[in-house]
Parts: structure tokens; sequence; C-alpha cells
């Protein structure tokens, strides 16, 4: 058995599977999927972040978060909290610059949300002088202030795709065609959770539907709403999302998503309006979305790649200049990648954020 026999199998019991339960099955199915199998980050892997190209990142991530919990009067305990933290490169870099903030270390209890066990085993070794804790969703993240960040977590999580017909929508989905998974629609159904979609498409556009992104973002928000923190939300996409942006990595190259499942990391662009939506009714504030390069400018990067590449020189100082450029470049990751920051709606956004 392989992950292909299994959903063909599935297939033919079920029938055509939504793109959201075939996404699900790639990444997170507990024996063949993506993330439950494998490490697929870095030189190495499929695709790499932000957090694996240069240590700045988590570092000013870090300060960024820090400078919020002081200007907030640095509440005891807090949580300091992760979604999908790939191999803890981004936490050991956050934790290792915010060592010298007065109290934060001796204050923060440090939470992880990850659904692969081959990734938890790694986020131990790197972040094993910190204790985290691990949790299979937000839900049972302690109800205390929350300061968190998310980086390329939402893009990994399972979307449905519709396609307009008249004031309906068919739904894009994973069948059989002479014994191989390809795509096919459903029939038209109304669809109320795109209702708001109706005025801003035409017929033939294609809109995705994140349904597990709402409930992640309200319950962030409620904690922050409630007890204060933060949550910085970094991800590729923009306010709304229109188009098919399903893509398929495999060893850094783009494929085919029906080809090689559970073997390729597939990712769709995060639509911010519905993280922000549902923080606004959980009583939190929302910031201006934020291109990447922009908020790590504001937060010091260039400072931060000159005080390194005082100590560098060859290879190492142009490894570091292109990693600056890389991050923050609008024809590379600094215009692609966005920043959301969900606050208290009584406080003010976190640094970088401000309008
Ligand atoms: N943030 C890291 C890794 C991004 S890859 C970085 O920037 O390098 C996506 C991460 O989210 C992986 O750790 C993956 O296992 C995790 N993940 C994906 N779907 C998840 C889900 N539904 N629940 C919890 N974790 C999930």
């Amino acid at each position: 058995m392989n992950l292909l026999n299994h959903l063909i199998a599935r297939i033919d019991i079920d029938g055509p599977l939504s793109l959201a339960d075939y996404m699900a099955e790639c990444l997170l199915n507990p024996k063949y999927g993506y993330y439950s199998t494998r490490d697929p980050l870095g030189a190495s892997g499929d695709f790499i972040t932000a957090p694996e190209i240069s240590q700045m990142f988590g570092e000013l991530i870090g300060l960024c978060l820090a400078q919020t919990w002081l200007d907030q009067g640095s509440p005891a305990p807090f949580t300091l909290a992760e979604l999908g933290p790939g191999r803890g490169t981004l936490m050991a870099d956050m934790l290792r610059a915010t060592r010298a903030v007065p109290g934060f270390h001796d204050a923060l209890d440090l939470h992880l949300v990850e659904a692969s066990p081959a990734l938890r085993q790694l986020q131990s070794e790197t972040l094993k002088d910190y204790a985290p804790n691990w949790h299979d969703g937000i839900e049972t993240l302690p109800q205390q202030p929350l300061f968190a960040v998310a980086n390329e977590f939402f893009d990994a999580l399972p979307v449905r795709q519709f396609l307009r017909d008249g004031i309906g929508w068919r739904e894009r989905r994973v069948g059989l065609s002479d014994g191989a998974l390809s795509f096919g629609l459903g029939p038209i159904v109304e669809q109320s959770a795109l209702s708001h979609r109706i005025n801003d498409t035409q017929d033939g556009d294609l809109v995705e539907l994140c349904e597990a992104a709402a409930p992640i973002s309200g319950a962030i928000s409620e904690r922050i709403a409630a007890h204060g923190g933060t949550a910085l939300i970094i991800d590729y996409g923009d306010w709304r999302s229109l188009g098919d942006t399903l893509q398929a990595l495999r060893n850094h190259a783009p494929c085919d998503p029906l080809e090689a499942s559970g073997m390729a990391d597939l990712t769709t662009h995060v639509d911010f309006e519905t993280l922000c939506v549902a923080a606004e009714s959980a009583g939190c504030a929302f910031s201006r979305l934020t291109p990447q390069g922009v908020f790590l400018e504001r937060l010091g990067i260039t400072d931060r790649a000159r005080a390194l590449a005082a100590a560098l020189q060859g290879d190492a100082l142009k490894n570091l200049i292109a990693a600056h450029r890389r991050l923050t470049h609008p024809d590379e990751m600094g215009n692609l990648f966005k920043v959301l920051g969900l606050y208290p709606a009584t406080a003010t956004p976190p640094p970088g954020l401000q309008s």
C-alpha cells in the first residue's frame, strides 16, 4: 500500500474528494503524509523558508514580540507559541535574540502547535534547553497572555476550490480518470461561505476557501483579546484570493499537484481577509497587511546585516548579502510574503506594522 493506492481505494468508495480532503491526505496522512513522514525543509529538502535562509529573520521576529511584551507591561507568565515550527530554527533564533531582554525568558512558557511527529522530534532536539509543550491544535493553548508567530503555517492548511457558475459554485474535486487521479467539477451548489465573493467575481472565476483558517485565527484572537499578547502571521498571499494558487514543490521545483502524492509540498496563498474577520469577531484588532520586506526593513534588518557582515568575508559575506536580498527585495520574498499582526483592541500594533 502507498498513498496513491490508499487515495484510489478511498475515491472508489466515497467518490471524488474535495481538494481540501486531498491536501489533508497528502500532507498529514499519519502513515504516508508529506509532513508526517519527513523533514521537507532546507537545501536537501523540497523548499526553503525565511528562517532557514538567515538567522536575521528569527532574531527580528523575536525582538518584535519581546518589544510588544515590554510595551504591554511585561505580563508574567505568558505563552510564547509557534504554529507549525518546522525544524525549530525560527524559535531557536527568537529565543537566542531575546536572551538579554530582562524578564522575558523567566516569564515565558514555550508552546508549539505541530501535527508532524517527525518534525516534533527535530524541534525537541533544536529546542531541548527550553522544555517545549506540544499541541495538536490551538484549542489547548493555555488561557494566558499569548505572543505567537506563524510563518508559512496557514499556507499548508487544506483549501477547497470553487468555480463560479451563475450565482452558484461548482467544487473542484479530485476523482479518477482511467485509473489515474484527475481534477473534475462537482454539481452547481450554493455556498453561503462564499456569499461575499458574488460581488467581486465573474462566471468562470475560481476562488479558494480555507475552512480551517478562521477557527484558528479566532482561537488565537480570543486569547489575545482576553489576556493580552500579539500574533505575527507571515505567509504568501493577499487580502483576498482569486484564482488557482495551488502549488506543488518537490526538490525546489514545481510539479503537478496530482503527481507524487505525499512526496511533494502542497500550498496555497493565504486569504488574509478570512483571518482578520475571525480576529475582529473575537475582539482583536488587526494591523495593516505589510509586505515582508517593508516589515523587516522597519525592524532594522539592514543594520543587523551590516553588524553580521563586519565579521565575515568571502563566500560567507556573499551568502549574507544574498540572504538579505532574498528576504527583503520586492522581486524575491519581499513583496509576495505579507505580515499581519493581531493585537488587543486597546493596544497599538506591534513594531514594524504601524501604518
Ligand atoms: N514555520 C516553519 C515551517 C513551515 S512548514 C518555517 O518557517 O520554516 C509548515 C509547518 O506547519 C510544518 O512544521 C508542518 O508540519 C506544520 N503543519 C502543517 N499543517 C499543520 C496542521 N494542520 N497542524 C499543525 N501543524 C501543521
